[in-house]
């Protein structure tokens, strides 16, 4: 009996080389999901990175890492193919030999870009970055499954030629194909009736980002990254999805715990009688928010106005009537009478500035503008 595949045309050798896509088995939210509920070990996915990168695909990006040193400004690609077009015996020294006598050949054109804010200095390149390096086969067909499932409004084709313009690299892949995917046709009518969100740089809608209950904070979520098989693209996923939102979420939880220790604190203070009158507002605050000025009457003068004292002299109109030159420091705020000619120490200003989040900037200008205006005197 004729079977049906028989009609079907095989390469040469009578077998595919390697599985054709739509014949490998696609991987399952499952699969995916079963390794994702324990957390991401840096160093085990670091050991996990160089196992899968094999013995001749590091001497092919040594090789690569060595002509980008000696050849800075001209783009990765172009050593690539022609790392690839030659056996491994002494690529190195026959690609370095092509460029310095026929360099134009092979190079046609493909020159590292200058960055544009620095025109003047002479361009320089960082050593070779790893978006540009041989990529594992593993990698690359991780890659490609995890874009497949992302954007499943576009051609698998697509996807492809995308990425071999990007030498399958996820992260430089994923803004053209984000733009590609809000311009096809397929993906409007795929939104329209399946009401589904378009697919999105957004970790909240990323189909390898599993958001668990947190045991410890049961209102928040916590962001778990489905394993793709590829150590090296969790690497990647990891970094680009998961560590901002935990970023993030650490942040908010230390701003909460402080905003709460500060209340403790202030009401513990009025329970045992212990705040103070700032002089200039009038408003009572903990021992922790006050300074003093360094005049012999010692005024008390709250963070709070320190801080808007600061921002009116770095923002406003009131450096001259705020800042004392001969000390560099802020003058005392009390409308006393005589006025008084103290100033608040530096460190009293650095530590109220710095209460806020971009204090240490305000911090910092403040000491600049004061010094470059000494130096113009002087
Ligand atoms: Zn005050
Ligand atoms: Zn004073």
């Amino acid at each position: 009996m004729t079977s049906v595949f028989s009609s079907i045309v095989l390469p040469k050798g009578g077998r595919f080389l390697r599985k054709p896509d739509f014949l490998k088995p696609r991987p399952s939210d499952e699969s995916l999901s079963t390794e994702s509920k324990r957390p991401l070990d840096p160093d085990e996915l670091l050991n996990a990175v160089a196992e899968e990168e094999g013995a001749d695909l590091r001497d092919l990006n040594t090789a690569l890492g060595a002509l980008v040193d000696i050849f800075p400004d001209v783009q990765p690609d172009v050593f690539r193919e022609m790392l690839l077009s030659l056996s491994d015996e002494s690529r190195l020294e026959v690609v370095t030999e092509h460029i310095l006598r026929n360099g134009a050949q092979y190079i046609q054109g493909r020159y590292r870009k200058k960055p544009k804010d620095d025109k003047d200095t002479p361009a320089r390149h960082d050593a070779l970055p790893k978006d540009e390096t041989f990529r594992s086969e593993k990698y690359k067909r991780a890659v490609k499954d995890t874009l497949y499932l992302e954007f499943k409004s576009l051609s698998h084709s697509s996807i492809r030629a995308v990425l071999a313009e990007h030498n399958y690299s996820y992260a430089l892949a994923h803004p053209t194909l984000q733009h590609l995917a809000s311009k096809s046709w397929r993906a409007t009518i795929t939104t329209f009736f399946a009401r589904k969100r378009p697919a999105t740089s957004d970790p909240d809608s990323h189909p390898h980002v599993e958001w668990l209950p947190n045991t410890a904070e049961p209102l928040n979520l916590l962001p778990y990254l489905k394993r793709t098989g590829c150590s090296e693209l969790d690497q990647e996923l990891y970094r680009m999805y998961i560590a901002p939102v935990l970023a993030r979420q650490n942040q908010e939880r230390l701003d909460s715990d402080e905003a709460m220790a500060n209340e403790m604190n202030e009401a513990e203070a009025e329970e045992a009688d212990a705040l103070f009158d700032c002089e200039c507002c009038f408003t009572a605050y903990p021992f922790e928010q006050i300074s003093t000025c360094d005049s012999h009457a010692g005024h008390f003068i709250c963070f709070r106005c320190i801080k808007h004292a600061a921002n009116e002299a770095l923002y406003g109109q009131g450096w001259a009537r705020n800042i004392d030159l001969t000390k560099s420091s802020l003058r005392c705020l009390a409308p006393s009478v005589p006025e008084c000619q103290g100033c608040i120490a530096p460190e009293l200003v650095r530590r109220a500035l710095c209460t806020e989040r971009d204090g240490a900037m305000n911090w910092q200008k403040l000491q600049e503008r004061a010094t470059s205006e000494i130096l113009i005197k002087i």
